[in-house]
């Protein structure tokens, strides 16, 4: 079912005495929104993050997985280990490790494949770069990146994953997608999985939009029809300014 949810991605930040000190404060704000609220602390800090949110209305959530149960692939983590420190969601195929760690379509299939397969649910990123909305290739480029990852699950699949759109122009620079150009690429996202899947699945899904969402412009951006929540990059690292956006629905 469609939902109303705001994650925070925090990236490579945040030790462990900073977790702890950013995880207190979070437990501090309150909440006045519908929207389910989600963090994204680093690997080394899932499990304290874990614990320490287990009776507050936040879920914790991993940033990347390998598609291997497991095996010689240092440095990796695989979907049961997350599970077994209790995380039931991923973020899978972020920008930054298209970029920098060669994900592609083809091997994000395989990472959508092993979340899924081991019950978790996936926050599926992708989104053009400046040159593809330069030239108008958005819709291309982002039709693409869903239908080479996600168009081999079945229908029932979908229940299990939240899409997020994130033009990597707008990610980190302080540039945010207008409101309008999110809700028509939220509203062609839309079309195209009901294309492929039908209708009831297409408005089941919640698509989340991410580039540059701050306390200023969370309420304009998330009033859009088809913008169901955001993964939010720089604001998730401020207790007060990553709720002011979960409080923007
Ligand atoms: C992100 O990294 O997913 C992101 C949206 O970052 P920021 O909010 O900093 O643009």
């Amino acid at each position: 079912m469609r939902k109303h949810i705001v994650a925070g991605n925090w990236k490579m930040n945040n030790d462990l005495a900073q977790t702890e000190d950013l995880v207190s404060d979070l437990k501090k704000q309150s909440k006045t929104s519908d929207a389910e609220v989600m963090i994204a602390p680093a690997t080394t800090n899932l499990w304290h993050a874990f614990q320490s949110v287990r009776e507050d209305d936040i879920e914790v959530i991993a940033q990347n997985m390998h598609f291997a149960e497991n095996g010689a692939y240092t440095g990796e983590v695989s979907a049961s280990m997350l599970k077994s420190i209790g995380i039931k969601t991923v973020i899978l195929g972020h920008s930054e490790r298209r970029a920098y760690f060669n994900e592609t379509d083809a091997s994000l299939a395989k990472k959508v494949d092993a979340a899924l397969s081991n019950d978790m649910r996936v926050i599926f990123c992708f989104g053009e770069e400046l040159a593809d909305r330069k030239s108008g290739n958005e819709a291309t480029v982002v039709e693409s990146q869903i239908k080479n990852a996600l168009f081999h699950l079945d229908a029932d699949a979908f229940e299990h994953i939240v899409l997020a759109y994130e033009p990597v122009w707008a990610i980190g620079t302080g540039e945010t997608a207008s409101p309008e150009q999110a809700q028509d690429m939220h509203a062609f996202i839309r079309k195209t999985l009901s294309n492929k899947y039908g209708n009831t699945v297409a408005n089941n899904v919640s698509i989340l939009y991410g580039g540059s969402v701050k306390p200023n412009n969370a309420k304009e951006i998330f009033g859009k029809p088809d913008v169901d929540g955001g993964l939010i990059g720089g604001a998730s690292l401020k207790a007060e300014d990553f709720y002011a956006i979960v409080n923007a629905f």
